[in-house]
């Protein structure tokens, strides 16, 4: 392998630039050539590429988003798309993408590996909904930009007495929720692993808090169950208690990555660049039980994973 492409694709994530910075860097440090592939795959067929040096990456650590930019290409996902794409690597001279994203990414890399692309991924989103790691970019940075504003929204809920509804990002999985639900001491958590729909259990929790005295209830909401407005609406008819939903939306998936996101970031990139040196290709980079892991892809790809039962059970315990 002499010359690597790096992309970012699907939903961008904090701590994206600090991989793609690792990529490049440990990459020319090996004597490679790196390529960046702007807009994902949809980049990639649009031959949107260009030579990456040290200085290139420079001042992006800190910075949330992703430099070289993402999108989601519907035109990648035919076979048609796949050898277009691995023709153009071929005539750039790139032997492996490096592809930092989540499942459909993936599945995007391994159709590029299908057509003799050597390909390795990092796991890059803030929903942390990639079955096979337990860590992945940007979630750190998330939780804690949607952990401080739902402290904000509390005091105001506080001083008023309220009932807040607050949605939090995480697609059709509920680990922003529940993470911000424990670190907020939320009275209700919803996550679609979870939620049944008995919207009468909540409004009989808030008549219970308010009689022994407390002075709020937050109930954080996942974006996988969503209609937080009507919810709202409909507890209020119900309780008599104002009720107001706040749906953090994108702010969350801005803003500078955390430490955390910037050093697994990091070192996420740079396993991707060892590996391919190594000649380990076709692999995804992982975290698990406190170490860096790679997997098969194939094997990536079938695993599953769900929320903890015990945190689910004791953030019920903890809310109390
Ligand atoms: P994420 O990587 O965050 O899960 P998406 O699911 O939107 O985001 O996938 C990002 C891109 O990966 C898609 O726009 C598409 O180009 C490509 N992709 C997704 N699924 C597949 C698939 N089954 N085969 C090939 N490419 C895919």
């Amino acid at each position: 392998i002499k010359t690597i492409g790096v992309l970012t694709s699907g939903g961008d994530a904090p701590g994206m630039n600090a991989a793609i910075r690792a990529v490049v860097r440990t990459g020319i440090y090996n004597n490679l050539r790196v390529m960046g592939i702007k807009r994902g795959y949809a980049g990639l067929l649009q031959k949107e590429i260009m030579e990456m040096d040290v200085t290139s990456v420079g001042e992006t650590i800190q910075r949330g988003g992703t430099i070289l930019q993402t999108a989601r290409c519907p035109e990648f996902v035919t076979l048609e798309g796949q050898k277009q794409a691995a023709e153009i690597c071929h005539e750039m001279g790139i032997d492996a993408v490096v592809v930092i994203g989540g499942d459909g990414s993936y599945k995007g890399a391994r159709a590029l590996s299908h057509q003799g692309i050597a390909v390795v991924g990092i796991p890059g989103t803030i929903d942390l909904d990639i079955a096979c790691t337990e860590y992945t970019i940007g979630f750190d940075t998330a939780v804690n930009t949607a952990m401080e504003a739902i402290d904000k929204v509390r005091d105001t809920s506080s001083s008023h007495e309220r009932c807040s509804i607050i949605e939090v990002m995480g697609r059709n999985a509920g680990y922003i929720a529940l993470w911000c639900g424990i670190a907020n001491g939320a009275e209700d958590i919803l996550l679609p692993e979870k939620f049944d729909g008995d919207e009468q259990r909540i409004i009989d929790n808030i008549i219970a808090n308010r009689k022994k005295g407390k002075q709020h209830h937050i109930i954080i909401n996942a974006e996988g169950i969503g209609d937080s407005n009507g919810m709202a609406k409909r507890i209020e008819a119900a309780t008599g208690i104002e009720t107001r939903a706040t749906i953090l939306g994108y702010m969350q998936r801005g803003g500078s990555p955390t430490c955390k996101d910037r050093v697994f970031a990091s070192t996420m990139g740079a396993l991707a660049v060892d590996l391919l040196v190594q000649g380990k290709i076709n692999r995804i980079i992982a975290y698990k039980d406190g170490e860096y892991i790679n997997l098969d892809i194939d094997e990536a790809l079938e695993m599953q994973k769900n929320i903890s039962e015990y945190q689910y059970k004791i953030s019920r315990i903890l809310a109390k």
